[in-house]
């Protein structure tokens, strides 16, 4: 497995961060996760502009052009020669010594690396996965991807130990999003998601499905937020997510949507995305 730091190719395993960096001992930076397909980055733009609105919001120096990140990408899929894969990518504030602060003169560390990873696991894909919700105990700046996961990781956990793929979180009476992925549902043939406020982040996933897959299909989307109720009344559920794709829900915290079948609406939104990953990456 091939990383980078600060533009340099390295092993995976060699000793490169500092004890001190800022992103081991506050959480103090940001991150994005990119899946390459046909050894290309799929919508790479967008993640790009979001890594650097992140980096805004924290006031962490964009110390490296959109055109290095580029290359840094490419560098990592040639060098590898992973064809079926993901990219991490993550920005720390740097390392001085611990004080909470930001360090006058610290210099922002950039790590990133490759691995190969399999296509969606057919079975899920088809038939759907089960998830619970789970109250959301994130703080109030979701809209920013950082590194402070911990409620992120917890949910997860404990979806994985309750047999679910996804904790879907729970904001007062309102559903805000998954662990990892957006969350949608479909009432009366139109889909519904939490809009794109600081409670949740704007995923790209996500603003593929309603800026081009939900236009090119006609399909009716609405960003709106909707309760617990709302939702175990939904003919249809998906989560959405570079990783995740488009997944169907079947069940909700035991119970069934839809009687456990994939809507038409979800299957027909998992086609056009797949569609677009093999036009955009000629696969
Ligand atoms: N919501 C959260 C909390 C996430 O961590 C992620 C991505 O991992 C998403 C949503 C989906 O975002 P994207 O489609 O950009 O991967």
């Amino acid at each position: 497995e091939l990383g980078l730091i600060n533009g340099r190719l390295v092993d995976m395993n060699e000793n490169v961060v500092t004890m001190e960096d800022r992103g081991h001992q506050f959480g103090d930076g940001v991150y994005e996760v990119t899946k390459v397909y046909n050894g290309k980055c799929f919508a790479l733009r967008p993640h790009l502009e979001r890594l650097y609105q992140s980096l805004r919001a924290i006031r962490i120096p964009a110390t490296y052009t959109f055109e290095e990140l580029v290359q840094f990408h490419e560098a990592l899929i040639k060098e590898s020669g992973i064809k079926e894969g993901a990219i991490y990518l993550q920005i720390t504030r740097g390392a001085a010594p611990r004080v909470h602060p930001f360090p006058e003169q610290v210099v922002p560390c950039l790590t990133m690396s490759i691995r190969p990873s399999g296509p969606v696991k057919q079975e899920l894909r088809d038939n759907g996965v089960n998830i619970i919700l789970i109250p959301d105990e994130r703080w109030l700046r979701c809209d920013i991807k950082s590194l402070n996961l911990l409620s992120n990781v917890l949910g997860k956990q404990q979806a994985k130990e309750a047999g679910c793929y996804e904790a879907v979180m729970v904001r007062g009476d309102y559903v805000t999003e998954g662990t990892s992925s957006n969350f949608f549902v479909v009432k009366d043939g139109v889909i519904w998601t939490h809009p794109a406020t600081n409670l949740i982040l704007k995923g790209i996933t996500r603003t593929i499905v309603l800026e081009r897959l939900a236009k090119e299909l006609d399909l009716t989307i609405l960003e709106k937020a909707f309760d617990v109720s709302f939702v175990k009344g939904a003919s249809e559920a998906f989560l959405t997510g570079t990783s995740t794709e488009i997944m169907p829900v079947v069940s909700i915290d035991g119970k069934m949507v839809n009687a456990g079948i994939v809507g038409p609406i979800t299957r027909k939104l998992q086609d056009a995305y797949t569609q677009l990953i093999n036009d955009e990456c000629g696969r």
